[in-house]
């Protein structure tokens, strides 16, 4: 809190009260901070990157003097460049550290390229060289075809006449990355001159608020499952998981499951009181979204058939359990075929066992089956894709399936 409080008031001595920037545009915001505050966390947050932005442009050099006498690195090296060790120094200063913790919470979502006011030179020679005005990308590279290139040496000396060769070298180092495009929203905010914390605070609080969202479905999964979800169950989920296929469709099922999406009788009575709240498919119990995913007798069915034919075709013997074929989430060894193949058959049978969403039928173990085909091939044409497009991925292995489909003599 004291920190906070410091940090406001830093801000209004220097830029005049931010409330009068903020109070005005923000009403229609502000209601989401709760009894129509701003959220305040968020609203310091805010304040912290007006300040970074000095840093960020520059310009102010008084204030960069004063806050950085003791800096060895340049602000931009603090700023942008990766494993600079954040020497004590830099976080002896107590609203530096302050400041450099917001940024390097949001900085990779704001820039996932090089910003183009990124300056090389600065962030290593600011010390040494001293110059007046830092060259910074944006002046320094320019489009040919769909990347940025540097501009010669001859055409930079013609803005910086000071640049030497070795300089112009150092640059060279730093393109692999990439860059910003023009005109990107961060750049935008950031150089604005006017209502910038506003702006900077609307696009915050859009951020918490998604994250908000997500970690809300996590903690009402982990209630349903009985367990704790570990962070990296998620993570292997939405981060390997979803590079196993292009298919949209199948993304599509994947989002809908972790956002809770499917609409449910439970749902729907909240919004018309007199609607039945009963489950769709056994009629008795209340139709929770838990309860008609997993705990119907009817679902219970359903994911007894899939869960012994799985078993077979994955060639493992496994638990049944609500996580495995609700969320894709399972403990088979990471990037293994037996991941793949299970990935595809639990994904499967939900997007079949929605098309029976408002039924009180369940769908047939072959109905399953057909969409697994369906999915095969889809897989050997995203295998096929990636090879072409220089980027090959293993192979799935599908025999196990093949073998089982004999032995049903489904194919
Ligand atoms: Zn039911």
């Amino acid at each position: 809190m004291l920190l906070l409080t410091l940090i406001v008031i830093k801000s209004i001595l220097i830029y005049g009260n931010p409330m009068n920037e903020i109070s005005p545009s923000l009403s229609t915001i502000l209601f989401r901070g709760g009894f129509a505050l701003p959220d305040l966390k968020v609203y310091y947050e805010a304040c912290n990157l007006i300040w970074i932005r000095d840093w960020i442009q520059l310009k102010n050099k008084k204030i960069l003097n004063l806050e950085g006498f003791d800096l060895c690195l340049g602000w931009h090296a603090y700023l942008w460049k990766e494993r600079v060790p954040k020497e004590k120094n830099f976080g002896n200063n107590f609203f530096r550290s302050a400041l450099i913790k917001t940024w390097d919470k949001y900085r990779k979502r704001m820039y996932n390229k090089t910003p183009r006011w990124f300056s090389p030179l600065e962030a290593s020679q600011r010390r040494l060289l001293g110059w007046e005005e830092w060259p910074c990308y944006e002046k320094i590279i320019k489009k040919s075809g769909k990347n940025y290139e540097l501009k010669s040496l001859q055409e930079i000396k013609t803005i910086y006449k000071n640049m030497t060769w070795l300089q112009y070298y150092q640059f060279k180092t730093d393109k692999d990355l990439g860059f910003m495009e023009k005109d990107n929203l961060w750049d935008k905010i950031l150089f604005s001159e006017r209502k910038t914390i506003t702006k900077i605070y609307k696009v915050l609080l859009e951020w918490n608020t998604e994250t908000e969202l997500i970690k809300n479905s996590m903690s009402k999964w982990a209630r349903c499952v009985g367990r704790p979800i570990l962070l990296e169950e998620w993570e292997s989920c939405w981060n390997r998981k979803l590079k196993y296929t292009y298919s949209y469709n199948l993304k599509e099922n994947w989002m809908k499951m972790l956002y809770r999406w499917h609409f449910t009788p439970k749902k729907l009575g909240k919004i018309n009181k007199t609607a039945n709240t009963k489950c769709w498919k056994c009629g008795e119990e209340e139709g929770s979204f838990y309860h008609m995913w997993w705990n119907c007798q009817r679902a219970k069915e359903y994911w007894k058939k899939i869960h012994e034919s799985a078993q077979l075709i994955v060639g493992v013997k496994f638990q049944k359990l609500p996580e495995i074929y609700l969320l894709n989430i399972f403990k088979l060894p990471p990037g293994s075929n037996e991941e793949k193949i299970l990935t595809f058959l639990s994904t499967a049978a939900r997007i079949v066992y929605a098309r029976y969403w408002k039924q009180d039928k369940i769908p047939t173990t072959e109905e399953w089956l057909v969409k697994i085909l369906e999915i095969k091939n889809m897989d050997k044409l995203t295998f096929l894709i990636a090879k072409q497009q220089g980027r090959p991925r293993k192979e799935t292995d599908w025999r196990q399936l093949e073998k089982y489909l004999k032995s049903k003599k489904i194919n």
